[in-house]
């Protein structure tokens, strides 16, 4: 099998042969067919978060067939679709594994992070955190569902029944959560860099109310926000942004400083919270639903060993939607 590798923080991911390995009990070996870049990606190769396997094949948004069974690998079978995503394993018995809060997991795993990910021609993954796709979609279409899409759509579930969502960061993530928004019925008012008018212009083509720079303010109080952009700053203009009883929703693994700020955009019972992870619960619900919406992903694909490339443009933000490498 070839990877991209990243051999130590801080240097580009490196073209690498290695040998093709057999899973042991409990795991499935998956070729690839495709697998998305995520801002997460940026993190691990930036050495923002704590403790990464090094050297490590980056990726969490994979999609491909499986080839290989290992021992007790049971509901899934040869040449079957699959996706990985981000929670690649958990302990199964700490109190969050215990209280339905895999999420939370005081011993978890994550693909491309802590085992190998799918930035390679192959991957080997834990058979139980592996989501059967079916046939329907591309593997290049679904790919972004398998992070931007799950985390998006567990950060739609915590910010609640909210009519008027604000979405913060029109990324990845955003441009497939304004699709399942609308699709219940929500408005959406995205909020994307000041002068971005590309971007907002993309915001409105999937059904935003208003898109605007992230330095204005909405036309009508919101009743949720969730804010994508790693940006700690966007968090007082959100609050500032939503109704009393509001509440604003964080889905960044790694968001730069929040800055001090009036303690009366908090009040009026507005609430503040995070979103940490993805349970299987969500991935379930959400891949069962995402057919039915019809959820459209815009993707850009890049060879998988154009990966640095593919890391460098999400960077620079050079293109809507998401990023696909395609071995
Ligand atoms: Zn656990
Ligand atoms: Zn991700």
């Amino acid at each position: 099998m070839n990877a991209m590798v990243l051999n130590k923080i801080g240097v580009p991911l490196e073209w690498t042969e290695l040998a093709n390995r057999q899973p042991e009990a409990g795991e499935i070996r998956v070729k690839v067919a495709a697998c998305g870049v995520c801002r997460t990606d940026l993190h691990v190769v930036d050495g923002e978060l704590p403790d990464p396997k090094v050297p490590i094949i980056p990726g969490h948004e994979i999609v491909g067939r499986i080839d290989a069974l290992g021992a007790g690998v049971e509901g899934l079978s040869i040449g079957e679709r699959v996706g990985i995503p981000w929670l690649g394993h958990t302990c199964g018995v700490c109190p969050y594994c215990a209280g339905g809060h895999e999420n939370l997991c005081d011993h978890p795993i994550f693909t491309g992070f802590t085992r190998d990910g799918g930035f390679a021609t192959a991957t080997i993954a834990d058979a139980r955190f592996a989501f059967p796709l079916g046939e329907t979609g591309s593997d290049v279409a679904l790919a972004p569902l398998l992070c931007a899409g799950l985390i998006g759509w567990r950060s739609l579930v915590i910010a609640g029944a909210a009519k008027k969502l604000g979405l913060y960061g029109f990324g990845a993530a955003a441009h497939i959560i304004a699709q399942v928004a609308k699709w219940q019925g929500r408005s959406v008012f995205a909020f994307t860099r000041p002068g971005d008018t590309s971007t907002q212009a993309f915001a409105r083509s999937l059904g935003a109310t208003w898109a605007g720079g992230s330095d204005e303010m909405p036309p009508e109080p919101l009743d949720a926000a969730i804010i994508f952009a790693t940006v700690g700053a966007l968090v007082p203009l959100a609050l500032k942004a939503v109704r009393k009883g509001g509440r604003v929703v964080c889905a960044g693994i790694h968001v730069s400083d929040i800055p001090s700020f009036p303690y009366r955009l908090l009040w009026e019972e507005r609430q503040l919270v995070s979103v940490a992870n993805l349970t299987r619960e969500d991935g379930l619900d959400f891949l069962r639903l995402a057919p039915e919406i019809g959820i459209v992903t815009q993707t850009t694909s890049y060879p998988l060993n154009q990966a640095n490339q593919a890391l460098a443009d999400l960077r620079a933000g050079r293109f809507e939607g998401a990023a696909v490498l395609v071995p």
